[in-house]
């Protein structure tokens, strides 16, 4: 099979692979549908996981079950899925305390192990789900939703009544279709970008400049603030737009070297929390319905559909002019 193989750090390939069989407990999936997130980047560049390269990455992704392993109940060949790309321990403190996703020895397909961005892709039984007659490329987007709604909770976004989101990329529309889902009133995205400030208003969400009188006016206004950029500037300004009492939340991934300025008199005297998110704890279910529930509109979102060659080009450094979504999908 072809796949893309992260060789070594910064050496991303594009390789035949053996096809790979399932042993006991697993599945083997045709990948239908593959998405690229920053976090692949962050992989490839040596910053995140335990970099066993040489690596398969992709943990966004949904497929056709080809053939099940020995000791495989309830799964068979035929079934429509999307995989759950988090490997917890099940036994450390976190793992104990149902944060699966704070797992000490996280290991996820596609950043620890083989992942989605191949032709076939072998995964335990137990970390697919069924998404019945949903189109694979929506069903691709379970997973980065998937880590919005454990952001959310983390977040008690059901407490909010408004919510600005930075960054009006495929990420920061996810979060706001996920705080829309959960019944947020007033969403707004706040971007540089004017063509993503347009795209903010196609989805029904007011897009607001940055640096505008519109975004000023906000100053303390927002019940849920959210850094959907992982920029450091951008994390450090959140506490200007949370409302008293309100919650600024870190989405985007920072450099991990990063440092910002938190006046702890003004958390005190204002009350406000600030929220911390990681990968998702089992919220593909959840996903799953807030992708239903918003419907096939949101398929906008994947704004190319390329062959593996063309993803490898991306690793290679060329992303396409004014993406969104990028997904390998099966022709
Ligand atoms: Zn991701
Ligand atoms: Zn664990």
């Amino acid at each position: 099979m072809k796949a893309i193989v992260f060789q070594d750090q910064n050496t991303p390939t594009l390789k035949d692979r053996p096809d790979p069989r399932p042993g006991a407990g697993e599945v083997l999936i045709e990948v239908h549908a593959s998405g690229i997130c920053h976090t692949d980047i962050e992989v490839l560049r040596g910053n995140y996981g335990t970099s066993a390269f040489p690596l398969i990455p992709g943990h966004e992704y949904a497929g056709r079950i080809l053939e099940i392993g020995p000791e495989v109940a309830d799964l068979k060949a035929g079934d429509r899925v999307v995989v759950d790309p988090n490997l917890e321990c099940g036994t450390c403190p976190a793992c104990k305390r149902g944060w699966t996703h704070l797992c000490e020895t996280l290991g996820a397909y596609g950043v620890t192990c083989d992942g989605g961005f191949a032709e076939y892709s072998v995964v335990k039984a137990s970390r697919v789900h069924l998404i019945g007659d949903m189109p694979y490329d929506i069903a691709a987007l379970a997973e980065p939703l998937g880590c919005v709604m454990n952001g959310l909770d983390a977040a008690q976004a059901t407490r909010a009544k408004t919510a600005l989101v930075f960054g009006a990329g495929p990420i920061g529309l996810l979060m706001a279709i996920g705080m829309q889902v959960s019944g947020v009133k007033k969403v707004s995205l706040v971007d540089i970008d004017a063509a993503r400030l347009d795209l903010a208003e196609s989805f029904g969400f007011p897009g607001i400049a940055a640096q505008s009188a519109e975004l000023e006016a906000m100053h303390h206004g927002i019940d849920l603030v959210a850094d959907a950029t992982g920029v450091p500037a951008v994390a450090a300004s959140l506490t200007d737009y949370v409302t008293n009492g309100g919650v600024g939340m870190f989405f985007g991934i920072c450099p991990s070297e990063a440092r910002i300025e938190i006046s702890p008199f003004e958390l005190f005297r204002r009350q406000i929390t600030l929220a911390g998110s990681h990968s998702l704890n089992h919220n593909i279910p959840q996903a799953l319905k807030g992708l239903r529930a918003y419907g096939k509109d949101i398929a906008r979102i994947v704004s190319h559909r390329v062959a593996l060659e063309e993803i490898a080009a991306v690793f290679d450094g060329s992303l396409p002019k004014s993406s969104l979504k990028i997904q390998f999908t099966r022709p």
